[in-house]
């Protein structure tokens, strides 16, 4: 399912509570890094019709005029002004730039809310993003396995020059300042649950050292056939191996 605007929602979610959505790619068109085998917004090569990414100009104005609008109607407070939808939001060439924009207006309007960003972490070699996730209280950034065929098979990264060390590499450097998200599946050959898989997700998780691992599985309809949901006590059971680790986690199934 493609979000058909830049600002979209506010969407009472799961792990953010009411979250006001900022989609920085196409209105009808998917633009990722990772083609994953889970993705709600559908494969890469189904989401090529367009490809118009919004003007810092057109995020700003788009999202105040959502604030105003939402504010005058007594809409329930923000809790989160989160970029997401239509693929990677740090694809963007504004993406810094936008996120001060979005903490100016969120100041204004909404002081209280957070600003989170969901990422594949990939373009974490760049570095206007990571000065751009540095401003925001929720870096939110996937890491589904640390076993380098498995996530070729998960992520499905587009580069020919993707390296699974490098990720790692790139998520350590972020000096725990950060939140790994996990996506727990089984099926289209992949599964990411095993003992192997859980301890060099493990010892990848030791390494970076985030303030949060957030372990979910999927609960909408994906593009791919047959991949398995995992349930609620699994992933607690994995999550419990992460406390070992001293490091806090949520679980949301
Ligand atoms: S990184 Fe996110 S947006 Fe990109 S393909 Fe994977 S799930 Fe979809």
């Amino acid at each position: 399912m493609l979000f058909d605007t830049t600002i979209f929602g506010p969407i009472k979610s799961r792990r953010l509570g009411v979250s006001l959505g900022i989609n920085l790619l196409p209105q009808r068109g998917k633009i990722c890094s990772f083609d994953c085998i889970y993705c709600e917004c559908g494969l890469n090569a189904d989401g090529r019709e367009d490809t118009q990414l919004p003007s810092r100009e057109q995020v700003r104005v788009a999202l105040e005029n959502k604030l105003k609008a939402y504010q005058q109607e007594g809409g329930v407070p923000i809790d989160t002004f989160t970029f997401a939808g239509n693929g990677e939001p740090t694809l963007h060439p504004a993406f810094k730039e936008i996120v001060l924009d979005t903490q100016k207006l969120r100041n204004q309007y909404f002081p209280e809310a957070k600003l989170s960003v969901l990422t594949n972490a990939w373009q974490l070699a760049n570095p206007s993003v990571v000065e751009g996730l540095r401003q925001v209280d929720n870096a939110i950034l996937k890491l589904d396995s640390a076993i380098a065929d498995t996530l070729q098979k998960m992520n499905r990264p587009v580069s020919p020059h993707f390296s699974m060390d490098k990720l790692i590499e790139q998520l350590s450097g972020f000096q725990g300042k950060c939140i790994i998200q996990t996506m727990f599946l089984r099926g289209a050959g992949v599964d990411n649950t095993t003992e192997t898989e859980i301890q060099a997700w493990l010892a990848a998780i030791k390494k970076i050292q985030p303030s949060l691992v957030q372990l979910y599985s999927i609960n909408r309809k994906v593009p791919i056939e047959g991949i398995e949901h995992i349930g609620e006590e699994e992933l607690k059971r994995i999550a419990q191996k992460v406390k070992q680790l001293g490091i806090n986690t949520l679980v949301t199934p």
